[in-house]
């Protein structure tokens, strides 16, 4: 039995809604009859997109649902299409993958290259990036790609159009948010992490979701196993979170055959590896500065490998924005003085040469403790002003609400590199621990700890109070990793290898 009859005949049992018209039917053309469900018209989408979507020509799409105008189509409207678990529901989008390229994901469903870059206006192939939602559809009949829709839709001069932010609409892997329902719950639902959830749709607070968003759902049931396509020796890469934010840590581990030496660069900024397994796996924590600008970044590396052969491998990451708040303080003119740029950049250097330093041996396992006992009334990455002037620095740390003395408590094991008195942080004490990530432990009354000494986690480092540039007594934390100040909750609450 064709599709087109199967459309007529659904839409005449529509039609008719008669019920001797069912039972008339014999029991092998009822079986094979395609489930429905309903399809919401998104901003940017075409007839001729959504058939392409659900394996249909335009004409039984318009056929089955009553459409005679094929150019008139309304964002909302409800269109009655084939099920995903339909047979005929050839549609699909697939998450990229770190390792994958163009070429392996068309190979993987068997479809044209040209035809994936024309589906996702992309530049060229080589603008993927992990974390990206492409869509595949794969098996078209031969006619429909020679049914170009600029005949039935004349003022579109592009078939297959996009929304601005870049992101496809295909309805199967996009969530509304319902009311009474968490992040938790929706990530659940669909097998998925919250963090994998949150990464996927750059959510940084994942309290904050609201009543008719639109999530993506990455890596839906529908998305086969990834396409590798890696360069020799490289045999395994992890890329973590698959979408970077601003002011947060990326991670990245490459695997490779034979012992190896890896650099790398990103965001102009040379990547930092830690060698494993004899030199066979290579771990980087890359740090991405507040105020990097939202979009797609390549990142490369280099490999010398034992074999005497070097080779480069680059992919494009996506950063996206953090999402940091604005926030005036009040400052008197004693404090003022220590806003002099040159005063920052002064204790800013000392620092980062400080967390410029890569420790191969690790101290730290599992997630950073929270440093004192007390609420969190400061967030990281803030905009300032101060005394309502410009918008011209930002908050580099989390601060804690501890009381005069309360105790200061390591974040995780490690080794003091600095116990001293500095102009803006006032007593602070610096913590290595390993790998180039430090914590920061900002405005103390006293110190705990002198430089060389090996803490554990939770180890008293010292006592809070409001030494330095400061406008009431809290403590200041801050993670830095390989010279760069990062989002320290994220250290709280993900677990890096
Ligand atoms: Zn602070």
């Amino acid at each position: 039995m064709t599709y087109r009859l199967l459309i007529s005949l659904i839409f005449a049992g529509v039609l008719l809604c008669a019920p001797v018209f069912v039972t008339a039917q014999d029991n092998t053309t009822s079986d094979t009859l395609p489930e429905l469900t309903i399809h919401v018209v998104q901003r940017g989408e075409s007839l001729f997109r959504i058939a392409l979507s659900y394996g249909m020509t335009v004409q039984e799409l318009a056929e089955l649902n009553g459409i005679l105008d094929v150019s008139n189509l309304q964002v909302g409207q409800r269109l009655l299409v084939p099920s995903a678990d339909s047979a005929f529901a050839i549609p699909q989008s697939h998450t990229v993958q770190p390792g994958e390229t163009l070429s392996s994901i068309a190979e993987l469903y068997n479809v044209e290259i040209t035809m994936l870059i024309e589906l996702n206006n992309l530049p060229n192939a080589n603008q993927i990036y992990p974390g990206q939602e492409l869509m595949i559809v794969g098996d078209i009949e031969p006619t429909l790609a020679e049914t170009p829709d600029i005949a039935l839709n004349p003022n579109s001069a592009q078939s297959v159009t996009i929304p601005d932010n870049g992101l496809p609409t295909l309805s199967t892997n996009l969530h509304t948010v319902q009311s009474g329902e968490t992040l938790y719950r929706i990530a659940l639902q669909y097998g998925l992490t919250v963090p994998e959830l949150a990464s996927a749709n750059s959510i940084t607070d994942s309290t904050r979701i609201f009543v008719g968003q639109q999530l993506i759902i990455p890596n839906a049931n529908n998305t086969p196993e990834a396409a590798l396509d890696l360069p020799r020796p490289i045999v395994g890469l992890d890329v973590k979170p698959l979408i970077f934010i601003e002011g947060e840590t990326g991670f990245i581990s490459l695997n490779t055959e034979i012992a190896a030496t890896v650099t790398g660069q990103f965001l102009g900024r040379d990547l930092r590896s830690i060698p494993l397994d004899d030199n066979t796996q290579h771990l980087m924590f890359i740090p991405i500065p507040l105020f990097t600008d939202e979009g797609i970044y390549p990142i490369s590396f280099n490999l010398s490998n034992s074999d005497g052969t070097q080779i480069t491998f680059a992919f494009n990451m996506r950063v996206a924005a953090g999402g940091y708040g604005i926030q005036n303080l009040d400052m008197s003119a004693e404090l003022q003085r220590l806003l002099v740029p040159a005063v920052q950049e002064e204790e800013l250097n000392i620092i980062q040469r400080i967390t410029s330093e890569v420790t191969l041996e690790r101290y730290f396992d599992g997630a950073f403790s929270i440093p004192a006992a007390a609420a969190m009334n400061g967030e990281y990455g803030t905009r300032r002003s101060y005394n309502s002037g410009p918008v011209n620095g930002v908050h580099s740390g989390a601060d804690f609400a501890a009381a005069p003395n309360a105790p200061i408590f390591a974040a995780a094991s490690g080794q003091v590199v600095l116990a001293d008195t500095l102009n803006i942080r006032g007593n602070t004490v610096v913590i290595n621990h390993g790998w180039g990530i430090f914590t920061l432990y900002a405005h103390q009354n006293a110190l705990n700890v002198s430089v060389g000494d090996i803490v554990t986690t939770g180890q008293i480092v010292g006592f809070a109070g409001s030494t330095g540039r400061i406008t009431g007594p809290h403590l200041h934390w801050e993670v830095w990793v390989n010279g760069v100040p990062v989002n320290p909750l994220q250290w709280t609450q993900q677990i890096f290898p």
